[in-house]
């Protein structure tokens, strides 16, 4: 039985004040909830928010990660550094990075094997532009990202995979999807996965839902059979709407 897992993508967002005094605010909340919570704070804070978090039952994610172990990288961060401070969890994939930095599916697998072999979760993104919605391509493009960055994995590392299916026209724009479409994409997914691995992995993998989930839509998203919790953009920067929808993760 899957359960559900709600992660918060912080972005480039807040000063070292702000990130201590929201990890500090979150572990209050969410203490004594039977559920898997993780946040993903930018690089610099995660040393400063790993002191907070240590104990509680919040995880600690980072954003990115090199797809090498080390050497001459100007501005890069890898897995061991990670590893170093804390860092459980690592965001690959997503949409803006995709989008902004060029990031191709080959580099994000290349990263995903990277982050794996430390040892590490990974959440990896995937989704569509509107112009690709509109243009029937959904599962044409979901299917050759996911095939595409999980590419060579096993079954056995992908007990260490989650996915958030992230479509780029609802991320930070107020859109969703309505929870039935959300779900008739991530069952897609899972049978791409079944494809890919076998039906034991499939079922046991977590497919999470992103774009504009919030304190107000998240019951309903959460409540489809396929959709096993939320990655979280701008609702994740306010203590009492990302507990909120922890909350709603482990009715
Ligand atoms: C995200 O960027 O991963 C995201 C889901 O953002 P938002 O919740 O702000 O749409």
């Amino acid at each position: 039985m899957r359960t559900k897992y709600i992660a918060g993508n912080w972005k480039m967002n807040m000063d070292r004040a702000g990130a201590v005094d929201l990890s500090k605010a979150l572990v209050s909340e969410l203490k004594g909830l039977d559920g898997s919570f993780m946040i993903a704070p930018p690089f610099v804070y995660l040393d400063a928010v790993a002191s907070v978090i240590k104990g509680s039952n919040i995880r600690l994610g980072a954003q990115n990660a090199a797809s090498t172990e080390n050497g001459a990288h100007t501005g890069e961060v890898s897995v061991a550094m990670l590893k170093d401070i804390g860092v459980q969890s690592v965001i690959l994939g997503h949409s803006e990075r995709r989008d902004a930095q060029n990031e191709s599916d080959k580099l994000i697998n290349e990263k995903i094997l990277a982050v794996l072999n430390g040892g590490l979760e990974v959440v990896l993104c995937i989704g569509e532009q509107y112009s690709q919605r509109i243009a029937g391509a959904t599962e044409e493009v979901c299917g050759k990202q996911v095939r595409g960055c999980l590419k060579g994995l096993t079954p056995e590392q992908m007990k260490n995979v989650v996915i958030a299916y992230e479509p780029v026209w609802a991320i930070g724009t107020g859109k969703t999807a309505t929870p039935e479409e959300a779900n008739a994409v991530h069952k897609f997914v899972r049978g791409v996965l079944a494809e890919m691995f076998g039906n034991e992995t499939a079922e046991n993998t977590k497919i999470l839902y992103g774009g504009s989930m919030n304190d107000g839509n998240a019951e309903a998203l959460l409540a489809q059979p396929d959709i096993d919790g939320g990655l979280i953009g701008g609702a994740s920067l306010k203590a009492d709407k990302f507990s909120a929808i922890c909350r709603f993760s482990v009715k």
